[in-house]
């Protein structure tokens, strides 16, 4: 959660016109994707190298990355080191919630004693419950 808020309320770089001198120094242009001079038509800024144009939050961001819409703000230079954190840490939440899923599954199923039952098939033949008949996905029980 904390990376997250952190994530979503960090500038992510956003150049104005105050700040653009500081980001145009940052990076060398390589004359192929990043040119010299060049305007932004939009925020009507100087484009420092390796910035972009974001359309959701309408401003350049440097070293931009991407528009998050699940953080709900733009990943660029200052906050995407919160962003690789929280990604980890959403990971490890996931994991761990599947860990204690299948933990407290496998415990239903041991306490109910439904792996000593036994079930009758079409054919009418009884057979003890095994673990595939048990995760199958239409069980019925008479
Ligand atoms: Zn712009
Ligand atoms: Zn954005």
């Amino acid at each position: 959660m904390g990376f997250f808020i952190l994530c979503s309320v960090t500038n992510p770089g956003t150049i104005t016109q105050s700040n653009q001198e500081s980001f145009l120094k940052a990076y060398g242009y390589d004359g192929v994707m990043f040119q010299k001079s060049t305007l932004c038509p939009t925020c009507n800024v100087e484009k420092p190298a390796r910035s972009k144009h974001c359309s959701v939050c309408n401003n350049c961001v440097h070293r931009f990355d991407h528009h998050c819409v699940w953080v709900n703000n733009c990943i660029g230079a200052f906050n995407i080191r919160y962003f690789l954190v929280y990604l980890f840490t959403l990971t490890a939440m996931a994991a761990n919630l599947a860990i204690i899923t299948v933990a407290f599954l496998t415990k239903v199923v041991l306490l109910s004693n439904m792996m000593l039952g036994s079930y009758i098939d079409d054919q009418g033949q009884e057979h003890a419950v095994e673990i595939l008949f048990l995760i199958q996905e239409k069980v019925t029980f008479a």
